[in-house]
């Protein structure tokens, strides 16, 4: 089956708190859409709008054509795996991946072969007989994925499907996920995560939330090389973002002119110049900055910098380091004008 999300407009409330606000936001068939934002962003309850569990008090929710808004969960055709598992303890593995097909009331004869196709995509036909107590966490979560796809849905909800499970696990999964999405060309997957890596990795487009909005939308690459807002700058990747005043042509920014893009804001205007801190160099080049090291991190395969340029601390990755330099140490850092992304102050909305 292939079906899209379409969210029009839609808005969740608990008593007078708004949590989800005017959502628009389309995820095309087969697309992975990751939501990304901090906690308490509203992106648990979107998702929750999709399968039904919460009524938005405006808008309306579509799954490929249908409007769902009033349908409830069972009969929205969606699978949804959730953080904690929500195994059944008392059923066997084959069992629990059964139990979305009866309740769906699947052709009882069909049912053992579906179970069988689910448990092989996830790779744990091996433990259909076990007891989810017999299981590592990682199997667990497994099994709560094939019970979401045994009903071949045209839709997967997943929410923080990985933050259960250790880093190794986590990074193992992620990769699984990718797999299956491959197998699974037509379903179009919604996936809650406030994790940036699992949304780079896995998301063909990335739904930035935050405090119950939807701020940026756009693909990985996008959004980390041409961010339109601070907080998507400093959300996805890490992010300088220094305080400019913008001329024609350049800005200023510490007593410095430095040269960059400023065609989108207006001369005079206050706004954020965003440099990612591997595309700042050490020594002199073009946008030259004067400052003294303040901290050095060795990360294994570069060094992080800290350098005070001014009052502000930027941060610079760098791969290859002649010398290391000493902590207080007067550094000449630079980048190249189209390495930066002029942001205006006030866009905040998608
Ligand atoms: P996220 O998934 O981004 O962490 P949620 O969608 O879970 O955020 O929550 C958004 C906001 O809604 C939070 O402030 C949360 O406390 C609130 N909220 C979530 N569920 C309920 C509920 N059942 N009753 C009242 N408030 C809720």
């Amino acid at each position: 089956m292939t079906s899209g999300i379409r969210f029009e407009n839609v808005s969740v409330a608990y008593g007078r708190s708004v949590v989800l606000d005017s959502l628009d936001l389309t995820v095309e068939p087969g697309e992975v859409m990751a939501l990304l934002g901090p906690s308490g962003s509203g992106k648990t309850t979107a998702l929750r709008a999709v399968a039904g569990f919460v009524q938005p008090v405006s808008g309306r929710v579509f799954i490929g054509d249908r409007d769902v808004t009033g349908l409830p969960p069972h009969r929205r055709g969606i699978g949804m795996v959730v953080q904690q598992y929500a195994l059944f303890p008392h059923m066997r593995v084959e069992e629990n991946v059964a139990f979305g097909l009866r309740a769906q009331k699947a052709p009882k004869r069909g049912i053992p072969a579906r179970v069988a196709e689910a448990l092989e995509m996830t790779g744990m036909a091996a433990y259909a007989r076990r007891y989810p107590r017999e299981l590592s966490g990682g199997q667990q979560q497994r099994v709560a994925i094939a019970r979401a796809l045994a009903i071949r849905p045209g839709v997967l909800l997943l929410d923080e499907p990985l933050s259960a499970l250790d880093a190794q696990l986590r990074s193992g999964m992620l990769a699984e996920l990718a797999r299956l999405h491959r197998e699974l060309p037509d379903v179009s997957i919604l996936y809650v995560t406030h994790d940036q890596v699992e949304a780079l990795t896995l998301a063909d487009r990335i739904a930035v939330m935050d405090r119950a909005r939807l701020r940026d939308c756009g693909t990985p690459q996008e959004l980390y090389r041409r961010p339109r807002t601070e907080f998507t700058a400093s959300f996805v990747g890490n992010a300088n973002l220094l305080p400019v005043t913008v001329g024609s042509g350049s800005v200023s920014f510490a007593g410095a002119d430095l040269k960059v893009p400023t065609a989108e804001v207006p001369p005079g205007a206050s706004a954020t110049l965003c440099v990612r801190p591997h595309l700042i160099g050490l020594g002199d080049g073009p946008n030259a900055l004067r400052g003294t090291i303040a901290e050095i991190q060795w990360r294994g395969s570069t060094h992080r910098l800290y350098v005070d340029v001014d009052g502000h601390r930027l941060k610079a990755d760098v791969r290859e380091l002649r010398e290391t330099p000493a902590l207080g140490a007067e550094v000449t850092v630079h980048f190249a004008p189209e390495d930066a992304v002029l942001l205006a102050a006030g866009v905040s909305d998608a």
